[in-house]
């Protein structure tokens, strides 16, 4: 080892000769904005510091599951005790029992939930208890959301209502995502025709009900009210994909937003991952009873893992559940995440520049645009060469945006007033 400082750049060319574009997951290669991406050497707080000492205010928090900031003591606490007694059992622990019943004390539409690994893995369990239990193959998924990297959900809409899905990515045959319609995000018509086509054969329908993989836009209330109506009137289930948004955008997820809203109001299934493992490898998917005891070892639906309920990873997600339940944490979140949305849009303002930004609890969006997008079509309309100058001129002052337009940004407990301060001097010079 020398004592020179390795730079990003080297370690990025390093990168790249042993792992594919230098990365294990796309997004931080940094390619939609172009320039070298930050290795990462430590975090603290609210701040992540880079293989050459440079601080940024971190608003991606690991794309979501830091919700109280890196290294909180008490979550570190739990998880050095817990690695202490052993780092995977491949048994049953009382921890996994305590985790459940902590995430269904907080989410009441779940009687029963199972703990996996990543959201990739809960969201595709999901699906195929969703077809298992409703005997239906045909799935429907919106235009930009995303939920994980299943081959099923690898998909974009075909040519018309009549024809499904074509995959995305190389690798998944034609034949494996005939069965899932794309549709347009708060399309309230285009709901009603394809349940009107196909309601009798679908299993379920499968949305981010404030989408954070196109930015930050919200399933409107008629459309949110629309779906549930429909799923049930079809029997098809509707499955809220808040492994973003849950503990996240509150303490009850997106389904206690909605259900403020619409009287009522709860999804069939749930799939949850990031907050609840605090930054540990661990997602959930739940539901009723009924729908839940048709999973593997009770009913014909299987699912597995090695290392699902890991024993670090629940400490961990327990540990962050306990903090954010304590008195007053999500207002306080979301009135620092209001003011980094209102302070930077002030900032555009006074530089002339269009605008708009919106949150929810800890999590927020913004785009280059004149009005809030209803969809991933007007969210790739918006100004993407302003919102890259933006980034990097954020990154140079320090702080540290989602590399990508298309991403939702995230605000920890432990980022201060002076944070968020600080964060909007930033934003007024790169603004100017
Ligand atoms: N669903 C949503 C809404 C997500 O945002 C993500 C990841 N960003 C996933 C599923 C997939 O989770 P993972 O990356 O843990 O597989």
């Amino acid at each position: 080892m020398s004592t020179e400082t390795t730079t990003n750049a080297q370690l990025f060319e390093r990168a790249q000769r042993v792992i594919p574009g230098g990365v294990n997951s796309p997004v931080r290669a940094f390619k939609a904005v172009g320039g070298t991406p930050r290795f990462i050497a430590r975090a603290e707080g609210p701040y992540m510091f880079d293989a050459e000492g440079k601080r940024y205010i971190d608003y991606i928090g690991s794309w979501g599951p830091m919700i109280l900031g890196h290294g909180h003591p008490g979550v570190l606490e739990a998880v050095q005790k817990a690695a202490l007694d052993g780092f995977s059992f491949g048994a049953p622990t009382e921890r996994e029992i305590e985790l459940a019943e902590e995430i269904l004390k907080l989410v009441p539409s779940m009687d029963q939930v199972r703990l996996v690994s990543s959201g990739t893995e809960a969201a595709m369990s999901a699906i195929r208890l969703a077809r298992g239990a409703t005997g239906r193959n045909k799935i429907i998924k919106f235009e930009g959301c995303y939920h994980g990297h299943a081959d099923a959900l690898l998909v974009k809409a075909g040519s018309g209502l009549a024809t499904f899905g074509n995959p995305t990515s190389a690798g998944v045959p034609a034949e494996v995502v005939q069965h899932t319609l794309v549709l347009e995000y708060n399309n309230v018509a285009l709901l009603e025709e394809a349940f009107e086509l196909h309601g009798h054969d679908l299993a379920c329908v499968m949305i981010e009900p404030i989408a954070g993989n196109m930015n930050f836009v919200r399933a409107s209330v008629p459309f949110m009210d629309m779906l549930r109506k429909l799923c049930t009137h079809y029997g098809a289930l509707l499955v809220f994909d808040e492994v973003m948004t849950g503990f996240r955008v509150g303490l009850a997820g997106a389904q206690g937003h909605y259900a403020q809203l619409i009287p009522g109001f709860a999804p069939d299934m749930s799939v949850f991952g990031k907050v609840i493992g605090g930054g540990m490898p661990l997602a959930a998917f739940g539901g009723k009873r009924a729908v839940m005891e048709k999973l593997a070892p009770l009913g014909p639906v299987y699912q597995a893992g090695t290392l699902s309920g890991n024993p670090v990873a629940t400490a961990c997600g327990l540990a962050t559940l306990k903090e954010i339940q304590k008195p007053g944490f999500f207002d306080r979140l979301s009135g620092g995440t209001r003011q980094l949305v209102e302070g930077l849009t002030a900032a555009a303002r006074d530089a002339g520049v269009p605008f708009v930004g919106d949150s929810q609890g800890g999590m927020f969006g913004f785009f280059f645009a004149g009005e809030l997008p209803q969809n991933y079509a007007t969210v790739m309309s918006t100004d993407k060469e302003r919102f890259n100058r933006f980034f990097h001129g954020m990154l140079d002052g320090g702080v540290y945006l989602a590399p990508a337009l298309y991403e939702a940004g995230f605000v920890s407990a432990a980022h201060s007033t002076q944070d968020i301060a600080d964060t909007i001097a930033v934003a007024r010079k790169a603004l100017a």
